[in-house]
């Protein structure tokens, strides 16, 4: 696997594939600058070694040319973030872009317009990525968040890079943790799937059946278990057409030896709002016109137990509808145990989406080994697929 210690980046022009695409208030500032944070090390290194840097992204999903849409709103952020000076070019190929890179030196810094502005780039034309390669003499690939997809800039690229390409340290990053949750983890493994579906997690839940020794399911996806095995649900979120996929689910574990968890009392509530009325109830047994929204007590108190007996866990998916106040304290119990766990010695890595969302919201973020900044990408290699962005790199 090459990353930035197999090149020497001095008096090179590194095109980096970053992940800026952030969210802008009304105002066209950067609300959450987390991604462009976490291209900083990747930018720093090359920065340091007398190379420069080439920054290449998408954001939002335009359709043209649309102003609004424009990388130039982000300037000012990366600038603040990375600490030094920014250049702009109102393309991403081109002449233009092509003179601003020729008269970029060492240690600076060009920001590329918009890649989407082309539909070229989704569509993974090897013409507009061969136009993209004109753009730097070493390809970096720091852009976890869309390395399951076989764009210009993320996949198609990197063949005009033979022997000169290689991961940022975002990247990395990301490829080592899940490696060392699915292939090189220290044993008990746990996973802890939540949220709201089964049906959006079950090539997940298949493929890590041969990599966990314990499973917790918790969230909305629990109550097509329990409906399955026979339990009253009342009004909770359920998928019918999935039942016999969870007893299969079950059936499977058992044969693999992977002891699963599934909650045994839940919080109901009389209305999908934040003032409803609540009630602790055995989950077999919920009534009609109520519906579990979170965790219980006892499963908070029985996940503790499975969570501080494991070495590596990794978590994907909340455990109740944690958006609203009075139905997040499965989650921060949760976040607590994993917490608890990770300060004695084991690896914790959470990704995917929602529980990104609720480790950042109840400030977990800092307290786990890693938090994966891809959803989509990450519950890709979850799934054990190969990643194009990532092969790309590879061969
Ligand atoms: P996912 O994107 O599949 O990880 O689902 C995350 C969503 O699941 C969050 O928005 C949660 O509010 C929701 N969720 C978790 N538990 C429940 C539940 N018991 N009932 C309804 N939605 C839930």
């Amino acid at each position: 696997m090459k990353t930035l210690k197999d090149f020497n980046f001095e008096n090179k022009k590194a095109i980096i594939r970053v992940d800026f695409n952030v969210p802008l208030n009304s105002e066209f500032q950067v609300t959450d600058a987390t991604r462009i944070q976490a291209a900083k090390s990747t930018i720093i290194d090359i920065l340091e070694q007398g190379g420069s840097c080439v920054l290449m992204s998408h954001l939002g999903r335009p359709k043209g040319f649309q102003q609004e849409f424009s990388l130039q709103h982000i300037v000012k952020s990366v600038v603040d973030i990375i600490g030094c000076n920014v250049k702009f070019v109102e393309d991403c190929v081109g002449a233009k872009a092509e003179a601003a890179v020729a008269n970029l030196v060492p240690s600076e810094i060009l920001l590329l317009e918009n890649l989407r502005f082309y539909e070229e780039e989704e569509k993974g034309a090897i013409d507009f990525a061969e136009k993209l390669s004109k753009l730097g003499d070493i390809y970096v690939n720091d852009a976890f968040g869309t390395a399951h997809r076989a764009h210009a800039s993320t996949t198609i690229i990197a063949q005009f890079f033979e022997g000169n390409k290689c991961f940022g340290n975002l990247l990395a990053r990301e490829i080592e943790s899940i490696d060392k949750v699915l292939n090189n983890s220290e044993r008990p493994v746990l996973a802890i799937l939540g949220g709201a579906k089964i049906s959006s997690k079950i090539t997940v839940i298949e493929n890590i059946l041969d990599k966990v020794d314990h499973l917790i399911i918790g969230g909305g996806m629990s109550f097509t278990f329990i409906k399955a095995q026979g339990g009253t649900i009342g009004n909770s979120i359920c998928e019918d057409d999935k039942m016999e996929l969870a007893l299969e689910i079950l059936k499977q574990a058992k044969a693999k030896g992977v002891e699963v968890h599934i909650p045994v009392d839940v919080v109901a509530a009389d209305d999908f709002s934040n003032d409803a009325n609540t009630q602790i109830i055995d989950i077999n047994q919920i009534p009609e016109g109520w519906e579990g929204v979170d965790a219980g007590p006892k499963s908070r108190a029985n996940f503790d137990a499975v969570v501080n007996t494991c070495k590596t866990i990794l978590w994907n998916g909340p455990l109740g509808v944690f958006e609203m106040e009075a139905f997040a304290a499965g989650t921060i119990a949760l976040g607590h145990s994993i917490d608890k766990a990770t300060k004695n010695g084991a690896f914790s890595l959470v990704g995917g989406g929602d529980s990104v969302a609720a480790v950042k919201q109840f400030g977990f973020a800092e307290k786990v080994s890693y938090v994966s900044t891809g959803g989509g990408a990450m519950l890709e290699m979850l799934e054990g697929k190969t990643l194009p962005g990532i092969d790309a790199i590879l061969k």
